[in-house]
């Protein structure tokens, strides 16, 4: 099959790789209908983490070839969504909600890389839900989304306890930004403010639900949260980035009492504990467990209740992933989808 491979970093090539095969009586192995590339993949590609012949992808949309002999929960045939962390779904830890933290976690982009033609998935029964029937093209990308970007958000969004009455803040117009702004509507938020300067993805906030949008950055980012909520600061806020400055600007942006929802891998980030302290505020971060949300979100999907596809600017064939990788670099892209066949 054909798959991503990175060599080095800025180096991206589509190669040849072994077809996957069943291991484990858990797997399936998956034809993949499209893929996409990640915030996160850029990581790698900008050298930030290592990459020596690195599979990639970690997004996944197709449907089932091959089953091991203990998978029930999907067949042959069916198209299914799956998580980035591959998880049992049955273990305490995924009991309370946590898959992500699953005590099988693996995650996807590590060792299974979906930026190919097919893909094993470990523990299918637990990794993978399968959709009430087949998809029309259209549908692709939202279900493609959900695997990710639009789990990862609304997951933000539940930790930041966006719901009615609340004023939730957005920290970030990337991909999963904006599936936050739409999980935020969603959920109810009365008053939704997109911190973004760009005017391609502040329109894009703004088709998802944003009802405020704030330039400022910084210091002046929260102070213009503060104006815009009598001096308190939101209810909720979300933070998608994982800066230093992006993750300070969300702990000022919180009320007292409030929850702050991070998702933004914040590498290099530093806390003050004195800071967290005194803000005085709630916290949930972390790998998101989008298996919880899956069922719900294909349902919203099905129904053409949200429409998170939108978040893919680009459609590129795998074979010129090199370019989406360039095009998400520079960021002319917000989120490139590859598609296969
Ligand atoms: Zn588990």
């Amino acid at each position: 099959m054909r798959g991503v491979i990175m060599h080095t970093a800025g180096d991206v090539r589509v190669e040849d790789r072994a077809d996957p095969t069943i291991i484990e009586p858990t797997d399936a192995v998956i034809r993949l209908t499209a893929t996409c590339i990640c915030g996160s993949d850029l990581w790698p590609y900008r050298g930030i983490e290592p990459a020596d012949h690195q599979v990639m992808g970690h997004e996944y949309v197709g449907v089932v070839e091959e089953i091991g002999s203990e998978v029930t929960n999907v067949a042959p045939g069916d198209f299914v969504v799956g998580s980035f962390v591959i998880s049992d779904n049955t273990c305490e830890i995924c009991q309370a909600g946590f898959q992500s933290k699953c005590v099988h976690a693996e995650f996807v982009a590590q060792t299974i890389g979906t930026q190919a033609e097919k893909a094993r998935i470990p523990y299918a029964d637990g990794t993978l839900v399968k959709t009430p029937g087949e998809p029309s093209p259209e549908q692709i990308p939202a279900l493609l989304a959900a695997s990710d970007v639009l789990g990862t958000g609304w997951y933000a969004a539940v930790g930041a306890e966006a719901g009615p009455g609340k004023t939730v803040a957005v920290v970030g117009d990337g991909a999963v930004g904006l599936m936050a702004v739409l999980a935020a509507r969603q959920l109810g938020a009365e008053r939704i403010i997109a911190m973004s300067r760009h005017p391609q993805r502040q329109e894009l906030a703004r088709y998802y639900g944003a009802t405020d949008i704030v330039e400022e950055r910084g210091d002046a980012g929260v102070q213009r949260i503060k104006d815009l909520t009598n001096g308190l600061g939101a209810h909720s806020v979300i933070e998608a980035v994982g800066t230093q400055e992006s993750f300070m600007q969300a702990v000022g942006a919180t009320r007292g009492g409030g929850h702050l929802g991070y998702v933004g891998v914040n590498y290099d980030v530093q806390i003050p504990g004195i800071e967290l302290f005194f803000a005085g505020i709630h916290t949930l971060g972390g790998p998101a467990p989008v298996r919880r949300f899956l069922p719900d979100l294909i349902d919203l999907i099905w129904n053409g209740a949200i429409d998170p596809g939108k978040v893919f600017d680009l459609t590129l064939p795998l074979e010129e992933a090199a370019e989406g990788y360039r095009a998400m670099d520079e960021r002319r892209a917000t989120k490139v989808l590859l598609t296969l066949e």
